[in-house]
């Protein structure tokens, strides 16, 4: 597991990942700086997706090309808006974690980066998110055995003194 500071619709890895919404339709942070990046063809794939089945899930994943971006695909997964604690947000944040990994699995993808899902406009609170993002990688690596190489990408100086504690 690798830790950088930047802006992720930059990396060469096979699949990045992005805090989608559930319209999958676009939206503010790190989805609209991916879709900007990445041209129509990303909005094209999510707009198919919609149309098979309706959107995306708290907590499910979806993939898509990665159209102009230096990725491969792009992997999109909705993590909850906090409430305070009490509406299962630690467990659907796990869960984005784990299913994104999954269709990466699926996918034979072999390197993919993650952004600090749900901790910008959805509010999650910072230090709980990475502890739990880094102990379902973990995890998941560990029970599928499966090899490939997990980057995360923190935009905001406080995320990355947090994930660099936790990791290092
Ligand atoms: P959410 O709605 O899941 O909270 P946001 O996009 O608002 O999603 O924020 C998630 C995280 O993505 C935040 O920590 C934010 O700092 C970060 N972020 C925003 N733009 C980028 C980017 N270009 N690359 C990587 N991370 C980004």
């Amino acid at each position: 597991m690798k830790l950088i500071k930047g802006d992720i619709t930059k990396l060469t890895v096979d699949a990045i990942v992005n805090a989608a919404n559930t319209s999958l339709l676009g939206g503010g942070g790190v989805d609209g700086a991916i879709h900007r990046a990445g041209g129509p063809a990303i909005l094209e794939d999510c707009k198919r997706i919609r149309a098979r089945q309706g959107g995306c899930n708290v907590g499910e994943a979806v993939i898509t090309t990665a159209g102009n971006l230096p990725a491969k695909y792009v992997i999109h997964t909705v993590g909850p808006v906090w409430n305070g604690g009490k509406s299962s947000e630690e467990s659907l944040l796990t869960a984005a974690y784990k299913n994104s990994l999954a269709l990466a699995v699926e996918y034979e993808i072999k390197s993919i980066a993650f952004p600090n899902i749900s901790t910008g406009i959805y509010r999650f609170p910072k230090e709980r998110a990475a502890e739990i993002a880094i102990t379902t990688v973990k995890g998941f690596l560990h029970t599928t055995g499966a090899d490939f190489g997990v980057t995360f990408v923190c935009f905001d100086e406080e995320n990355y003194r947090i994930y660099e504690t936790l990791l290092y």
